[in-house]
């Protein structure tokens, strides 16, 4: 959970608000923007393949992106492979097979995904160090892991955005239409600033989604109070929003 450790100021708050949406899946994905703006997002359906309905889980198994989860895990793989070359770390086995074999079991925190859906998050699951006990390779495990959130962020969300505003354009939806509907006809109900009800909301956040991963994760906790997440208490019912099914039959074994 490096992403979180670091002090927000204006510099990264831009970084931090994509790792906060990220963890939270509450990235503006289609089924989130028809929720939040169902006059000019009429449906919550893929633009990328027309076939499935866009979910934060479906963005990473689009079988229409660019860049696939599968290129950027072999790309940052053999880049894990020339670090641990370079200082002569040794593994007697097809270690990339392995660490493929646990990226695509399913995860117990990202519902109906992967574990590679959680490094995507930039969740570090202890099963991809192997049982090797070995600070260096654990250190070079989460790198790794950390390689693949910024890799997927980089190739695949930014791809899929432009995408997204070139779709948006063809279909004539303007900023000043999205700003005014933004404002005006949003779906969602104004939560005003309870302060008593908004601190409910982040506990129950905490432990609905980071649960046993940031138990004592002070840092991780204190992101909550300290960055500007209003984004997230404006749109508290989108976080029990939960994923598709649709990941079920994806694999990156075949
Ligand atoms: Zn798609």
């Amino acid at each position: 959970m490096k992403a979180f450790n670091d002090e927000n100021t204006d510099k990264n708050n831009f970084d931090n608000a994509y790792n906060v949406k990220i963890f939270l899946e509450i990235l503006p994905v289609a089924t989130l923007l028809n929720k939040r703006n169902p006059e000019l997002y009429e449906s919550g359906r893929c633009i990328r393949c027309n076939y499935t309905t866009e979910t934060w889980t479906h963005i990473w198994i689009c079988d229409q992106t660019e860049t696939s989860i599968i290129q950027i895990i072999n790309a940052v793989f053999e880049n894990l492979k020339n670090k641990l070359d370079k200082i002569d770390f040794r593994i007697n086995y097809n270690f990339h097979a392995s660490l493929l074999y646990i990226l695509n079991e399913k995860s117990k925190v990202v519902f109906n995904g992967r574990i590679f859906h959680e490094a995507i998050k930039g969740i570090v699951n202890e099963r991809l160090f192997l049982e090797i006990e070995d600070k260096v390779f654990k250190d070079n495990i989460a790198s790794f892991v950390e390689d693949i959130h910024d890799m997927a962020r980089k190739f695949m969300w930014s791809e899929r955005c432009k995408r997204f505003i070139e779709w948006e354009i063809r279909q004539g939806i303007t900023k000043q239409m999205k700003k005014a509907s933004k404002l005006y006809k949003s779906s969602l109900p104004s939560l005003g600033h309870d302060g008593k009800k908004k601190n409910i909301f982040i506990s129950d956040v905490l432990q609905r989604w980071t649960g046993h991963y940031l138990n004592n994760d002070v840092a991780a906790k204190n992101i909550w109070y300290e960055l500007g997440v209003e984004d997230l208490w404006k749109y508290n019912s989108l976080v029990t929003f939960r994923p598709s099914y649709y990941s079920s039959n994806f694999s990156i074994l075949d």
